[in-house]
């Protein structure tokens, strides 16, 4: 499959292509002049207008062929893979996502076909400083320096710098930044697989031997790598890696958030002497369309990228890892709904590519893929060199007398204390941004909500406005109440990272504070730079939400306090559990990384919970296996299919009137014996003006459910106003 070839097209023979825009179809055109392949990138006429296409096989034909207009131009890039074809449209078929909008995953490069040109680049001259410095000058220097290897245009390096282009000219004046001319695109530099490593531990070495003998079997295969925290899960991919690279075959490594990239590009290049090519919503527009024409052209090895970089034009590709595979950012929640782990296992299937899903807390989906044979599994369980797992406790929030309004215990706060005076670092765990979740009226009652969604506002007081947390929306603090127009009466209630740090610095005057809340950074590069400080000891207590458990390393950490370990186990969502189980876990997991032991204590109302025993003791296998079975007999993922629709529009009687139409014709779905539950306004029940109604189906998991829902949803004509979305596999229920 790998190496099959693509067909060629004589000029003026009729072909299909299949192009980017809303269509229901591919298109019929006549070869171009010279010919073109299958597969050959094109720009075709649509209309009145020039749109971008893929040359999708032989046309249709059947009606008058003297009207069918030619390709226009056949782009420069290497025309796309069988390989690729096929996967987007298995992925379409599995995502029920029409094929223009997989195409168009699948094209997400600018100026892709663009001639070969040159272009004015600026990086770090010889000179070492300019005769003067000046903020702006600095500014432009600490991007360059940052950045080392990299160079810039003009207006990105001006823009990053946040400088006029006249600063920038004026250090080329001086020398101290080079100003040349440079073909549009480079190579990235060669990785070296062999450059020396490190000495692996022995539990390290079988880990890593399993995963190089299937890498060099040459097929496909998943593997789910497990390790505790800390164990080494990096050490040992990055090892399949070089095995993939030895083979001359290329990898991806996804990650589940572009602030965990830096740090571990520097890992890669420590271990191959080289950066990697990176793709994602923060790289720059110029080096977007480097790496997808280089790995087009396989001259990208490895890239490191965001869940899209799966749909990159590779030529050999050996090996996906997916990092923290559990993590529900890798279920894409807008546009087209796929979950990017199950779309590696797809390509890599397609490919004859290796998968390693790496963990210390898997999704209950690989663990039952396991069990059932499907992947293969191996296990690191310790911790490298002097590091041991944090011993995890329970406080019990009923013996405790918090006032209100306070949510820090005495317990916990006596631990902190201790912290600090040893010059260890706390961190405080609390999952949600902002001030506080709700602000109500003491006068009457009123909670302030958003005037586009069935949501409350929540108040981020460093940026002074309420936040609705669903469309974004701000607004801010009113003076009275815009209900009862009482005056002074809007109170603040529950906790957000910003009040617990109020509290804190009431209970630890003189401690050093740092907040790490996804909403208060502008720009990945400032939380980059604000974990590094971190990282370095620069902070005596770290306030965050669930940004702090995606892998970060904090050498001095010692201690994790959550604040309310029980807030992810209330709601339905039948991952509560799950969910909760890793994310403490992960939490915990920060403590203790380095040389001094770490100790992770969990504010509970309920401390003979279930799931929170589980979390205590450590004892997974006995957690998976209850939830395992409790998800069997329920019949739900991953034991069981489901796919939710969601309805919405501005007009509620409309998303009603179509929800009962839908339920009222199931035929195609009890053909394969599933069932339907709805239509319900969803938990949120508007977003952004539109009114909101879910179903559910649900499924036995051999049942065929995405082909019953598309008769099903045929069935039905839509108001134009109407959006229908199906999601198969939801992650979210709101
Ligand atoms: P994980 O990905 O499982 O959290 P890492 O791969 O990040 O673990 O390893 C944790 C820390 O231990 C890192 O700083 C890493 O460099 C170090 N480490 C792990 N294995 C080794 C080894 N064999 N030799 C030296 N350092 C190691
Ligand atoms: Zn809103």
């Amino acid at each position: 499959m790998a190496g099959a070839m693509l067909r060629h097209f004589n000029e003026d023979d009729l072909i299909s292509v299949l192009t980017t825009q809303p269509l229901d179809r591919a298109l019929d055109y006549r070869a171009p002049e010279g010919g073109c392949f299958e597969g050959a990138f094109v720009e075709v006429p649509l209309g009145p207008r020039r749109v971008l296409g893929v040359v999708w096989g032989e046309g249709e034909g059947g009606y008058d062929l003297s009207k069918v207009r030619p390709v226009l131009r056949v782009l420069d890039a290497v025309p796309m893979r069988q390989e690729m074809n096929l996967f987007l449209r298995r992925a379409a078929e599995y995502t029920l996502t029409p094929m223009p909008a997989m195409l168009r995953l699948a094209t997400r490069s600018p100026g892709l076909g663009d001639p070969t040109s040159m272009r004015v680049i600026y990086r770090r001259g010889s000179v070492d400083a300019p005769d003067r410095w000046t903020d702006a000058r600095r500014k432009v220097v600490d991007v360059l320096d940052e950045f080392g290897g990299l160079s810039f245009t003009l207006k990105e390096l001006a823009e990053m710098a946040g400088v006029s282009s006249g600063v920038v000219k004026g250090l080329v004046t001086q020398g101290v930044v080079a100003e040349e001319a440079s073909p549009r695109d480079l190579p990235y530099p060669r990785l070296d697989p062999g450059k020396s490593s490190v000495d692996l531990t022995d539990e390290q070495s079988v880990a890593v031997q399993a995963l190089r003998e299937r890498v060099l079997s040459g097929g496909y295969g998943t593997t789910l790598l497990k390790g505790v925290t800390g164990s080494g899960k990096t050490e040992v991919y990055l090892e399949a890696v070089a095995a993939c690279l030895d083979e001359g075959r290329q990898a991806l490594v996804l990650l589940p958030e572009i602030a965990l990239t830096s740090e571990f590009l520097n890992r890669v290049e420590d271990r191959f002497g080289a950066r990697p090519a990176e793709w994602h919503s923060g790289v720059t527009m110029t080096e977007r369309r480097r790496a997808w024409k280089m790995v087009s052209e396989g001259a990208a090895s490895l890239v490191v990228g965001a869940r899209s970089a799966l749909f990159l034009p590779f030529q050999k590709l050996g090996l996906i890892v997916v990092d923290e595979e559990h993590d529900t950012s890798y279920k894409q929640e807008d546009g087209v709904l796929y979950n990017a782990r199950d779309m590696a296992v797809l390509r890599a299937s397609l490919a004859d590519a290796q998968v390693v899903l790496a963990s210390a807390t898997p999704s209950l989906e690989s663990w039952a893929n396991v069990e059932a044979g499907k992947y293969h599994r191996v296990e690191l369980t310790s911790r490298f060199g002097a590091a041991v797992m944090p011993e995890m406790r329970a406080i019990d929030m009923r013996a405790e007398t918090l006032p209100a309004s306070r949510w820090v215990s005495d317990t916990l706060a006596a631990a902190v204390r201790r912290r600090i005076e040893d010059g260890e670092q706390s961190l405080l765990f609390l999952n949600r941004r902002g001030y506080a979740p709700v602000t109500i009226c003491r006068a009457c009652g009123h909670q302030v909500g958003c005037d586009h969604c069935d949501a409350r506002m929540v108040e981020h007081r460093f940026q002074k406005r309420l936040m609705c947390h669903q469309c974004g929306e701000t607004k801010p603090l009113p003076a009275v109440c815009p209900s009862c127009e009482a005056e002074d009466r809007l109170a603040p209630v529950g906790p957000g990272v910003e009040r617990l740090a109020e509290e804190v610095s009431a209970l630890f005057p003189g401690a050093n504070t740092a907040i790490l809340s996804s909403d208060l950074f502008g720009s990945a590069r400032a939380l980059k730079a604000q974990i590094e400080d971190i990282a370095a000891g620069g902070a005596d207590i770290i306030i965050g939400t669930q940004i702090v458990a995606k892998g970060h390393n904090f050498p001095h950490l010692t201690l994790v306090g959550v604040i309310d370990a029980d807030l992810g186990l209330q709601g339905s969502d039948l991952r509560a559990a799950e969910r909760t189980f890793q994310l403490m876990r992960q939490v915990a997991g920060r403590a203790g990384r380095a040389d001094k032991p770490g100790t992770a204590l969990l504010q509970t109302f309920q401390p003979e919970h279930p799931v929170i025993r589980a979390i205590l003791s450590g004892e997974e296998e006995a957690f998976w296996t209850a939830e395992a079975s409790e998800r069997k007999t329920a019949g739900v993922p991953p034991y069981g299919r489901m796919a939710g629709i969601v309805l919405s529009s501005p007009d509620v009687q409309d998303v009603f009137d179509v929800g009962k139409a839908l339920a009222a014709r199931t035929g195609p779905l009890r053909q394969i014996g599933a069932e339907v539950f709805g239509p319900a306004a969803a938990p949120i029940a508007r977003v952004r003006g539109r009114h909101r109604v879910r179903l559910l189906v649900k499924a036995a998991k051999t049942a065929p459910l995405q082909q019953a829902i598309a008769s099903w949803v045929a069935q039905v004509k839509l108001p134009a106003n109407l959006r229908l979305s199906v999601d198969i596999d939801p992650q979210s229920f709101l």
